[in-house]
């Protein structure tokens, strides 16, 4: 197939160095093919009756898959969670038993958070994955938080707020992560999310940290604060003519 028609039928556009292939033909078996990932995860997507990838999974999936920066444009309800969440777990593997998370997510609100926890859970249906949304805290969690932050989770889902402020109170630990997404990055950008974002990465001291960013749409700001983090990151913005 001529991949760059196929781009511009799906209305894909790719940037970066060597970018890889988009996901190509009817299902997810490209996911199997190309970089082996589990049936459990395949069969979980069936089960949610998603038959085929959208625009925006075939071009920014691979990317991560691929285990590249990747910056991704798409519109609300285009399956940008997807996107992150399934290379996530293929990464991850297993649950680990004692390193601490592996993987963060940043998103603008608790309900969002709670929506992403939900996604992730069913998706990594048949694995034991330890997923923790922190949201603020009511005043029993604060007394008990010496005992939670005992616990090794695989997975953290949060506000960048309270991230920031758990970096703060050492209530987490990320030294381990190697996968951090900040999702719905456009509607993060106002309200000190460029400090809150360097507190972030600093605190993320893992030397192979990987780096996703999605966005409704790629304003000049979110490309600025792309370019301060990013390494050889590949750009898929999708469902714009020429954006
Ligand atoms: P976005 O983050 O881009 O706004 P979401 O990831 O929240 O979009 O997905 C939007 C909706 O599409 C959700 O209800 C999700 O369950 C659904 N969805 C995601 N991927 C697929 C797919 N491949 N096939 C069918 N539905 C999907
Ligand atoms: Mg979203």
């Amino acid at each position: 197939a001529n991949v760059a028609s196929y781009l511009r039928h799906h209305k894909i556009k790719q940037t970066g160095t060597d970018v890889p292939m988009p996901l190509v033909g009817s299902a997810w078996q490209n996911l199997k093919e190309r970089w082996r990932v589990e049936d459990y995860l395949i069969d979980n997507l069936v089960r949610f009756g998603w038959r085929h990838p959208t625009a925006v999974q075939r071009g920014a999936m691979p990317v991560m898959l691929d285990n590249r920066d990747a910056l991704v444009g798409a519109p609300t309800g285009s399956g940008k969670t997807l996107t992150y969440l399934l290379p996530l777990l293929h990464h991850l593997g297993a649950p680990a038993k004692k390193e601490g998370y592996r993987a963060v997510v940043v998103c603008p609100t608790n309900e969002l958070a709670t929506q992403i926890h939900e996604q992730l859970r069913r998706l990594g249906d048949g694995r034991k994955w330890k997923i923790n949304v922190l949201t603020k805290p009511t005043q029993a969690e604060k007394n008990q938080k010496q005992e939670a932050s005992k616990k090794k989770y695989d997975v953290l889902i949060t506000t960048p707020l309270r991230l920031v402020h758990a970096i703060e109170e050492e209530e987490v630990d990320l030294s381990a992560v190697r996968y951090l997404v900040l999702d719905e990055a456009d509607r993060l950008l106002d309200e000190g999310f460029l400090q809150q974002t360097d507190s972030i990465l600093a605190a993320c001291t893992h030397p192979q940290l990987r780096k996703a960013l999605t966005s409704a749409t790629l304003p000049s700001g979110i490309e600025e604060l792309a370019k301060t983090f990013m390494v050889d990151e590949c750009r898929i913005l999708v469902g714009k003519k020429d954006g």
